[in-house]
């Protein structure tokens, strides 16, 4: 637990030492709600726009929970781990041991354990006739132009069609009929395994797990080769095998303390539009044809709790974030020992602009670290590198390295035409509108090396320190009052 974190909270109590084995949504809820950090909106509140805009309101500063949204008797929540610190506080850690306690999960995952039907709360309450998402869900729409309600914090997992091997990546979700939904897939596991059930002509058995706990939400986003099921991961992150139960109308197991969980098959051959929706860059993607999710069964808790994560907002960019840059710092690391650590920046929408903590010891080796970090992930568009005395997390250490670190025409690398994020909008500025998939994202790169030179004059690159400025007792020396201070003015008054 940082000290930081406790002191903005006030009455703060250091209780959550390490996250339980059993920790769920609601244990996490509870434990927020103990240190003042869940906002309830008793009120009702239209589930279009209106609760997405005071989630927003509330986001990095308190969850929202929506007792009564949009006439459902379902509750929304969203806004659960929009802090880093209270994922780090989640995961048991401090904040500075984050990235190296998620690199531990995802290489010794722990397999998950099936519990019997009858044990799983996600299995409470089955429909499997009927359904119509709408009636039983409130499903917020989010964002002015987004194309209706969208279902943005549920768990998509499914079996790989070649090896069972589960994958869990969470995908943006258009409800767009009682029973019928459209799905982004991006290039990644879950892509393959529909493109693999569809060259049979099969379609793919998936599970939308929505309201889990944030150790789990996280494991979700892993980077990882595919077959390794992020649902072990989560086993790991809680220090304990995930308790999975096995869906009612397929095989795929999804975590037994879900709150909701939605049953369906992606259908082979079949698209539907979806979109506009607002993204995490803060801009729309524009409507396309996409994947169909045909609902086959809605299972739930007795008294379930929905969540919804607000687009672009920190609980959406921290959970791209924090796996991403346990995976960047062990790929800078492996070619790169002096790097110590590293930041996606909120202002560059927790993909973009990588902030690097190096211990330099030889000119040139920060360009090194740059082209690295380049070819580490394609979203990766600007890199800065600066040294062990700047703290990486905070944007004015960066600005203040570049400014008095680094020269513009001998710090700077460009690389122009590389592949970049295709949700990039700069990235479209001369291209056709309906530029095809292969010519879509291509974007320049930047690296900054913003550190200083290896070896220096005495004290041109020496930051000023005033010696006690970290050590100085302040509540021991600083008067409770201002008393002595008015006494003072009192005697020299003329
Ligand atoms: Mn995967």
């Amino acid at each position: 637990m940082n000290t930081r974190d406790a002191a903005s909270h006030g009455t703060f109590h250091l209780t959550w030492a390490r996250p339980s084995a059993a920790l769920t949504l609601r244990d996490w809820l509870a434990h927020l709600a103990r240190t003042g950090r869940v906002a309830t909106i008793d009120k009702p509140v239209a589930l279009e726009h209106e609760l997405a805009a005071i989630a927003k309101r509330l986001d990095g500063t308190q969850a929202a929970f929506f007792t009564k949204p949009g006439g459902h008797d379902v509750p929304v929540v969203s806004g659960f781990m929009s802090r880093r610190a209270w994922i780090a506080e989640a995961m048991g850690v401090a904040e500075a041991d984050l990235l190296a306690r998620f690199r531990d999960a995802a290489d010794q995952p722990v397999p998950s354990k099936e519990i019997p039907r009858a044990e799983a709360a996600c299995q409470q309450v089955v429909h499997t006739s009927g359904i119509d998402l709408h009636k039983l869900l409130p499903i917020p729409t989010h964002s002015e132009h987004d194309n209706g309600p969208y279902i943005t914090a549920g768990l998509v997992i499914a079996r790989n069609p070649r090896t069972g091997v589960q994958n869990v990546s969470i995908n943006r979700i258009q409800v767009h009929g009682p029973d019928r939904m459209a799905i982004l897939l991006l290039p990644r596991h879950l892509y393959a395994f529909q493109k693999a059930a569809e060259e049979a002509g099969d379609a793919l058995d998936v599970a939308v797990a929505i309201g889990v706990d944030p150790l789990t939400m996280l494991a979700s986003q892993a980077i990882t080769p595919i077959d390794h099921d992020e649902l072990e991961i989560a086993g790991a992150l809680h220090g304990a095998p995930l308790p999975v139960a096995k869906c009612v109308t397929n095989d795929v197991h999804v975590p037994a303390f879900a709150e909701i969980v939605i049953e369906g098959r992606i259908l082979p051959n079949v698209r539907e539009p979806e979109g506009p929706f607002g993204e995490f860059p803060k801009y729309y993607s524009a409507k396309e044809a996409r994947e169909v999710i045909e609902v086959t069964a809605v299972t739930h808790r007795s008294d379930p709790i929905f969540h919804t994560i607000v687009p672009a907002e920190m609980e959406h960019l921290l959970l791209g974030a924090i796996p991403r840059e346990a995976t960047l710092l062990a790929h800078l690391q492996r070619s790169h020992p002096g790097v110590k650590d590293v930041h996606l920046s909120a202002g560059g929408v927790c993909r973009y602009h990588l902030w690097v903590q190096f211990d330099k010891k030889r000119e040139g080796e920060a360009k090194n670290v740059i082209l690295c970090a380049f070819g580490a992930h394609y979203d990766i568009k600007q890199v800065v590198v600066v040294d062990t005395d700047v703290d990486v997390h905070d944007p004015a250490e960066i600005e203040w390295a570049i400014a008095t670190r680094f020269q513009a025409d001998r710090d700077l690398v460009v690389i122009a035409g590389a592949q970049g994020s295709p949700l990039d909008p700069s990235t479209t500025v001369g291209q056709p509108e309906d530029a095809p998939p292969h010519l879509q994202g291509v974007s320049a790169k930047m690296g900054l090396d913003a550190t200083r030179p290896a070896v220096y004059p005495a004290h041109v690159f020496t930051r000023v320190y005033i010696p006690g400025q970290d050590t100085v007792d302040l509540d021991a020396l600083v008067a409770a009052d201002n008393r002595a201070f008015d006494a003072y003015l009192s005697r020299h008054h003329d």
